[in-house]
């Protein structure tokens, strides 16, 4: 059996240069991790639900209290804004906070039935694997952290090996914050060996997962074997769907940030512009003095819009997309860093970059008709994350984000996540619903019980 087999270099992609040296974990490790977040399953279930509500509440503040330091070594490690870590960081808090308050609010049912009453308890899984991508990494951990605790599970988190720093340091955090040894554990190591462990354990109840649609069928294929649970938030292709009576000036102002945010590596990147016929020269070029106006470069100074992409290979396999002619192309600074400017690619929804996530600053900018014709092309994805429709006319607004098989859809908005609301994906993005109360549903167990009132 493998055990810690060799060493990760951490790598901070804005200056190519190392930041942490950790110990890969393999499959020892792994199980080690499994096991501990067992044995700490039986006491963490029976904490008083005020008291795991409080300890949570100490865990959200003290992220608070160490947000600057979570954000900038976020930022060190994503190559993200520093601007954008600490949002995040604000965010993980504010989960926090929330599911600290749901813990008692919970509640089961009272049915009525024949010959007694019938009631309903949520239960806790058990263990639950947590595998997270690069992208987002210590929010999007937050996101399954929240809920899980909450129920009374216990948890190993696997992070991605490129960015595994603020989930370690996480770690430190909770057990500062009062949770018991064992209920958090961290497992760094890669997702074809540990995450692979976690899927195939039979001591895991469940597997909430974050990434490609790839892996998502793999973990999904896993999980069959043992009946696992599974949250599966995948890729997105988002359609910003932009009407000829739109408030123009403000949807091309807001285009740039919801595609080329955290350089492209959102999943609900609006990564596919859809602009009305009647309106797209106009449009088009409000959009192109936008994106000019988008600040790429040292993600740890201020004004900053956009950092680097996460590597050298991911810079590899976006380029790929823009192999051809565009209509827009920013510039990136020289030196160090894995750089890929903004770009803007006229396309029909039949090209690649309009039909593969390309997970970097690259929009495909496609011309619509009518009403008709944008609710067929943001239709024609696999995927059904996120979206937006700009347009002053609040009938066709609610028409079309009812006509759209996504998620979630925001009018007149590109902003995709709220604490309180639900969060996942239709088709191929996925299935399952994180953050809101939603997310307490896919870390418990429904249990009906059924006491006779028979004489
Ligand atoms: P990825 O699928 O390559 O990796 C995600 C995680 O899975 C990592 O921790 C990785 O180590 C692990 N993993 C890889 N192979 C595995 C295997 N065989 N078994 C178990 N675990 C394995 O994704 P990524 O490149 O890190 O992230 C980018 C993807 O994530 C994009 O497709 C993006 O859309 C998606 N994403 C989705 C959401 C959402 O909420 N829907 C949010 C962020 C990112």
């Amino acid at each position: 059996m493998s055990s810690a087999t060799a060493t990760l270099d951490v790598i901070n992609p804005a200056t190519e240069k190392p930041i942490a040296h950790l110990d890969r974990a393999g499959i020892e490790e792994t199980d080690r991790a499994v096991a501990a977040a067992r044995a700490a399953f039986p006491a963490w279930r029976a904490v008083k639900p005020a008291d795991r509500a409080r300890l949570l509440r100490r865990v959200a503040a003290l992220v608070e209290q160490h947000g600057e330091e979570l954000a900038r070594l976020e930022t060190s490690n994503v190559g993200k804004p520093l601007a954008d870590s600490r949002w995040e960081m604000g965010m993980v808090a504010d989960v926090f906070h929330f599911y600290a308050g749901a813990v008692d609010k919970h509640y089961g049912d009272t049915i009525p039935v024949a010959g007694g009453v019938d009631m309903t308890f949520r239960e806790p899984l058990g263990v639950v694997g947590l595998i997270v991508p690069w992208n987002f990494p210590l929010m999007l951990a937050s996101w399954k952290l929240g809920p899980a605790l909450a129920c009374g599970n216990t948890v190993v988190l696997k992070p991605a090996e490129l960015t595994p720093l603020t989930a370690l340091r996480f770690a430190d955090i909770a057990l500062e914050a009062g949770l018991p040894e064992g209920v958090v554990n961290v497992v760094v190591g890669p997702g074809s060996v540990a995450g692979e462990r976690l899927i195939a354990h039979a001591d895991v109840a469940k597997i909430g997962f974050t990434g490609s649609t790839e892996v998502g069928r793999r973990v999904m294929e896993g999980a069959a074997q043992t009946i696992k649970r599974v949250t599966l938030e995948l890729g997105g292709k988002s359609a910003n769907v932009v009407f000829a009576d739109a408030d123009l000036e403000k949807a091309a102002t807001s285009a740039p940030g919801a595609v080329f945010g955290n350089a492209g590596q959102d999943c609900c990147a609006r990564s596919r512009i859809l602009v009305q016929k009647s309106v797209y020269d106009r449009f088009t070029a409000l959009l192109n003095d936008a994106t000019r106006r988008f600040r790429v470069g040292d993600p740890e100074a201020d004004g900053t819009d956009m950092g680097p992409l996460i590597s050298a290979s991911h810079r590899k396999l976006v380029s790929s997309f823009v192999e051809g002619p565009t209509m827009f192309k920013g510039d990136v600074p020289s030196g160090p860093g894995f750089w890929f400017p903004c770009t803007l690619v006229e396309a029909s929804n039949s090209d690649r970059v309009a039909r593969e996530e390309v997970f970097g600053p690259v929009a495909a900018v496609i011309a619509f008709e009518d009403e008709a014709d944008a609710v067929r092309i943001a239709n024609d994805t696999p995927f059904g994350l996120s979206g937006s429709v700009w347009t002053r006319d609040s009938a066709r607004a609610l028409r079309f984000a009812r006509s759209v098989d996504t998620g979630v859809i925001s009018i007149n908005s590109n902003t995709s996540v709220r604490v309180a609301t639900p969060f996942g994906g239709f088709k191929q993005s996925g299935f399952g619903r994180e953050l809101g109360m939603a997310a307490m549903d896919g870390y418990s167990e429904i249990k009906n019980v059924f006491p006779s009132t028979d004489a």
